[in-house]
């Protein structure tokens, strides 16, 4: 396991001093002690065949961790797809999220029921708050805390959530999330979020961690991708990589998919992590 969380991932030194060079098999741990890998497959956007079929080849490939929700309509096909692969269902980190609408405590304890329905399976491996929604989300969170104890849940987490929000929980007593689910890239990236969330070693999990395909075109990253004979899309995983962030990169072509996995055999050094960080 590669511990991650505590690391001041935003600063030069950390970046110097290699923080993390994880092998494809690694995983970060989690500050309940779960451990979670670093490249998952983002899948919003896709439903039926399509979903089903991007699963199946990526556990090919050696992804480990699905992302998920319900109002990405493709839990049945993802619990299928993970059920025909063979893999032993301790092997693959599924994460699925409770919806805006389905806040609330009974809502929610309910809403993972109907997940887990879906997907076929007993548990999840990290159930997160999807958005944050004013006035329902500590007692959402309670209800999450109650999924946890009862063992339908092994990490539970946020998506969505600010500093603000993350000193809500705080203050009431709660328990401290295992992610934060966030938009990062080169391109989008909150420090001081980030710190925040590093310093109560709260993991932080990259989603449009492509720009949604955005900024794959953008000269200073077609630069440094050149150099490496690598693509940009790799350029902006292994960036994530090396903070020490879980990608959750979504993908529907086979090239895609084991371009964005194959990211563990290259090192970017400091001065490309630093203009990547400038972007
Ligand atoms: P993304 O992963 O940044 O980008 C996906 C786009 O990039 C797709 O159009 C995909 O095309 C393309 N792409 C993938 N690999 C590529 C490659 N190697 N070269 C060129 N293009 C490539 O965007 P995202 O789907 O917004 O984010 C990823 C996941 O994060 C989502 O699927 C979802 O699971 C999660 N998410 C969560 C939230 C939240 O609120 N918690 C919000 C947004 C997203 P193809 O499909 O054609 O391969």
């Amino acid at each position: 396991g590669v511990q991650t969380c505590a690391l001041p991932i935003w600063s030069k030194e950390a970046i110097m001093n290699d923080v993390a060079q994880p092998s494809p098999d690694d995983r970060a741990t989690l500050n309940d002690g779960n451990r979670m890998p670093f490249i998952g497959l983002g899948t919003w956007g896709m439903t039926g065949e399509t979903c089903y079929r991007a699963v199946r080849e990526s556990l090919k490939i050696g992804y480990r961790l699905i992302d998920t929700a319900p109002m990405y309509r493709n839990e049945e096909e993802i619990g299928r797809a993970i059920r025909d692969s063979g893999i032993g269902r301790d092997e693959v980190f599924i994460t699925t999220k409770v919806a805006s609408a389905d806040m609330g405590h009974d809502s929610t304890l309910k809403a993972c029921q109907d997940s887990l329905a879906r997907l076929g399976a007993d548990r999840l491996d990290l159930y997160l708050i999807h958005w944050p929604s004013g006035g329902r989300n500590l007692e959402t969170w309670g209800a999450m805390e109650e999924l946890r104890s009862r063992g339908l849940v092994r990490s539970i987490g946020v998506s969505n959530y600010t500093t603000d929000l993350l000193d809500e929980l705080q203050r009431a007593g709660a328990a401290v999330p295992a992610v934060n689910q966030i938009e990062i890239s080169p391109f989008v990236f909150d420090l001081d979020l980030a710190r925040y969330c590093s310093d109560k070693r709260i993991h932080l999990e990259a989603y449009s961690p492509l720009t949604r395909g955005n900024c794959l075109q953008e000269r200073e990253v077609l630069q440094i991708a050149n150099a490496y004979e690598r693509s940009s899309a790799q350029i902006m995983l292994r960036w994530a990589l090396q903070k020490g962030l879980t990608a959750i990169p979504k993908a529907s072509t086979l090239d895609h998919l084991r371009e964005n996995f194959n990211i563990f055999d290259f090192e970017l050094y400091f001065g490309d992590m630093a203009k990547l960080d400038a972007l």
